[in-house]
């Protein structure tokens, strides 16, 4: 259980809503949930952490896609 690693949108305040934004930039994601952030990441902010690490440390809440 590696507790250190936070939610990187919690860090950053984001807040839970069907659209996602980018806890880096603020890049409003279009169309369904996150789409388009693996390819937004690795194009811009890979040098921060991996994609998959990003990924890993977001909390079920920020994750989850919602509505629909
Ligand atoms: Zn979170
Ligand atoms: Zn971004």
């Amino acid at each position: 259980m590696d507790k250190d690693r936070d939610c990187r949108c919690c860090e950053k305040k984001v807040p839970i809503l069907d659209r996602k934004t980018c806890p880096e930039c603020g890049h409003v994601f279009q169309g369904n949930g996150w789409d388009g952030i693996d390819a937004h990441w690795r194009s811009k902010h890979e040098h921060i952490m991996p994609y998959e690490e990003f990924w890993q440390s977001l909390c079920a809440e920020h994750r989850q896609t919602r509505g629909k």
